[in-house]
């Protein structure tokens, strides 16, 4: 089997460890409040006046929060595949942080298996393939092994 070459569908979001992938975000250094993507510039939160953040690896699992199916093609910067295809997404409450992320939903999982709360662990899936190259992304797995 060759390997195919796997590259990030989007730079800097996310490591490329495929056991245990994380988002990377940002933490501001004088109120703490977490960022995802990273903030880099001034603090979104509006009681804050940082301007430095540190970059830290989100949580890699957390609970579905909301979800909903995509049947049209979605905005940036959800980079889908072409023909379009829907899939669900879910917003899923980081365990850690407690930031909702969006992302999709793995393949094959649809929303009839989702439901609010549900564990849930950040993986990485081709999201389309260039050539010999894989282009992955980050999505959202029912985490193994937990109660549904
Ligand atoms: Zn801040």
């Amino acid at each position: 089997m060759t390997e195919a070459k796997r590259v990030p569908a989007i730079e800097g979001w996310y490591t490329m460890d495929q056991a245990q992938p994380h988002l990377l975000g940002s933490r501001c250094t004088s109120c703490g409040t977490y960022f995802f993507p990273k903030q880099k510039q001034f603090c979104r939160n509006p009681a804050c006046e940082g301007t430095a953040f540190d970059d830290v690896p989100l949580s890699r699992t957390g609970r579905i929060w909301s979800y909903t199916n995509a049947s049209y093609q979605p905005p940036e910067p959800y980079v889908s595949p072409d023909p379009f295809v829907p899939f669900a997404i879910a917003a899923v409450e980081l365990e850690k942080e407690r930031m909702i992320v969006l992302g999709q939903v793995v393949s094959g999982t649809g929303v009839e298996k989702l439901r609010v709360g549900m564990p849930m662990e950040l993986v990485l899936e081709t999201l389309h393939k260039e050539g010999e190259t894989d282009k992955v992304i980050w999505k959202w797995k029912p985490l193994a092994g937990a109660r549904s």
